[in-house]
């Protein structure tokens, strides 16, 4: 306890010291964003995942030390990697303003940058209340350990001395994929933000800045207007995990989805190639390409893929000086069907520039949603989900488009959503069917929770949570993670067994209850249909 007053106060005196760098006043324009967004988590963006996981199991120094270092600083202070939207409007804002107007900066550098000249400091976030899918999944499901890591560095970031109204004059602008949560949280008094910005900030972004540089009062919550293609930006300084944005929105229309709201863009190769050299350039040993789906770049009529054009795409990008790793962000499962031969002539680079490796062999991956497993379901809510093909041939189109990408080394991370509005038990047991299907197939799941985020179509939907799991639920979730283990850590069945059998009568059958008995055996490999699988090969 005296320890922690010592280092509170220390900071608090670190923090009242204004701008000790070459810039004693501060500048003008100064970007951030929380410790944990601020980091590349050694170059893994599928452990980025993990930022939705409980913050107070381990430590969170070592957590920052260990499992989310944050981003190196250049030699004055200013971030070295930072994530690829404050790198946006951070472009935006230098060409408005002048590069020496503005900064971007973890939180750790704040205090070198902000002094009485600083007007605005914009904070970046994707979780700040830990209420996006994985946070309210896994939070609540492991149900030890408090909030999330990304809202336990959210207030951090809140509470540092530099952002406290009493010692700031400059006005505090909180935008991201996740500012929404503060508003629906009714955290914005709390966190005493001056303005929350939902949406892109490619144009509106620029106009709430001049705003603020003149004096003029801003609204609390802003609601963005879509950029047109040639308001997008292109990054200046380089982005954690070498981000560069392949296309932007997506147009299939899938009802709890966010990026589907925006205008559908595919940027010009020479535009990619520019940040992904960029990126290179700074040091950055992956390049991401940030996309909600890789076949929809330049794709034809009815979502057709265009082969040539995504073949193009990979091998320029593939063959940039210094990129070691190849990451595409999100691919759809359609396309691999319908283009099997796309996949064959993309596969050979991505697994060349592939970060993974499944039973022993080098491999390539990508996040992919399959969500359900139940037609019925995914006529109501996701259509367009199953374009260029039919929705009536789900099941059958995931099956295939997985055994084709694994043929390929394509081994993907894959979404499903548990609690869908209108679900019932038939279309649960549809989903339990197909990854049955899958099961051995190379494929990590991560099953979520229904969550209606702000910008989608089922934004006033019920969500999915705890209280309204069923028994098959908890099977569902435990018969995927029991799959992870077979699959990507077989290593360690036996620790996970021991910790299954010990946590369910000291802890879980008292936290959830005894139904979730069945599960705890299938995720430690002692029952159910995942045993009876496995046992069958
Ligand atoms: S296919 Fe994916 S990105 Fe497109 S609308 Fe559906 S969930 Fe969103």
């Amino acid at each position: 306890m005296f320890t922690r007053f010592i280092s509170a106060a220390r900071s608090v005196g670190r923090g009242n010291r204004v701008a000790d760098n070459n810039r004693p006043r501060g500048v003008p324009i100064v970007l951030t964003a929380s410790a944990i967004e601020m980091s590349d988590f050694k170059l893994n963006p599928f452990i980025a995942f993990t930022g939705g996981f409980p913050s107070k199991i381990v430590p969170i120094r070592l957590l920052r030390k260990s499992w989310y270092p944050i981003t190196p600083d250049n030699g004055d202070g200013s971030a070295h990697f930072a994530p690829y939207g404050l790198r946006k409007i951070e472009a935006l804002l230098m060409k408005e303003f002048g590069e020496e107007s503005v900064v971007t900066c973890t939180p750790d550098n704040i205090r070198k940058f902000v002094g009485p000249d600083t007007k605005v400091i914009g904070v970046s976030t994707m979780d700040p209340l830990g209420i996006g899918f994985v946070s309210r999944t896994y939070t609540s499901l492991v149900a030890i350990g408090g909030e999330p890591m990304a809202a336990a560095e959210f207030k951090c970031l809140m509470k540092h001395p530099m952002l406290k109204k009493k010692n700031r004059k400059a006005k505090l602008i909180v935008g991201g994929s996740g500012a929404w949560q503060i508003e629906r949280g009714g955290m914005q008094d709390e966190y005493k933000i001056d303005a929350i910005v939902i949406g892109e900030s490619d144009r509106t972004g620029l106009e709430i800045f001049r705003k603020v540089m003149k004096g003029e009062p801003l609204p609390r919550v802003i609601h963005t207007e879509k950029p047109a293609c040639e308001e997008i930006p292109t990054i200046k300084n380089p982005a954690l995990f070498g981000v560069t944005e392949i296309t932007r929105g997506c147009g299939k229309g899938c009802q709890f989805c966010s990026p589907t709201m925006r205008t559908f863009y595919s940027f010009p190769l020479e535009k990619i190639k520019r940040e992904a050299e960029l990126n290179a350039r700074a040091g950055s040993r992956m390049v991401v390409l940030q996309t909600d789906d890789l076949f929809l770049y330049k794709h034809r009529e009815r979502f057709v893929p265009n082969r040539e054009a995504i073949g193009e795409l990979v091998n320029t990008i593939g063959k940039i000086e210094g990129v070691e790793y190849l990451q595409p962000a999100h691919a759809s499962l359609p396309p691999a069907v319908y283009d099997p031969k796309m996949i064959e002539e993309i596969a050979p680079v991505l697994v060349d520039k592939g970060r993974w490796e499944c039973h022993g062999r080098k491999v390539a991956s990508v996040e992919v949603g399959i969500e359900t497993g139940s037609v019925r379901l995914l006529e109501k809510h996701m259509r367009g989900k199953a374009l260029p093909l039919e929705p009536k041939d789900w099941p059958e189109i995931v099956t295939q488009a997985v055994g084709i990408l694994n043929d390929n080394d394509i081994c993907p991370l894959a979404t499903l959503v548990v609690g869908l509005p209108g679900e019932t038990e038939e279309d649960t047991l549809a989903t339990m069917e197909l990854v049955d299907d899958l099961w051995g197939t190379e494929l990590f799941y991560v099953p979520l929770f229904f969550t209606s985020e702000e910008e989608c179509l089922l934004s006033s939907a019920r969500q999915a949570d705890l209280r309204h799991l069923t028994d098959l639920h908890w099977e569902f979730f435990a018969t995927c993670w029991r799959h992870n283990i077979n699959i990507w850590s077989p290593d360690i069945d036996g620790k996970i067994m021991v910790a299954s059998a010990v946590l369910y009568p000291l802890y879980y059958r008292w936290k959830h209850g005894a139904k979730i008995g069945k599960a705890m055996k299938i995720f430690g490999g002692l029952g159910g249909r995942a045993r009876q699988r496995k046992a069958a090969g």
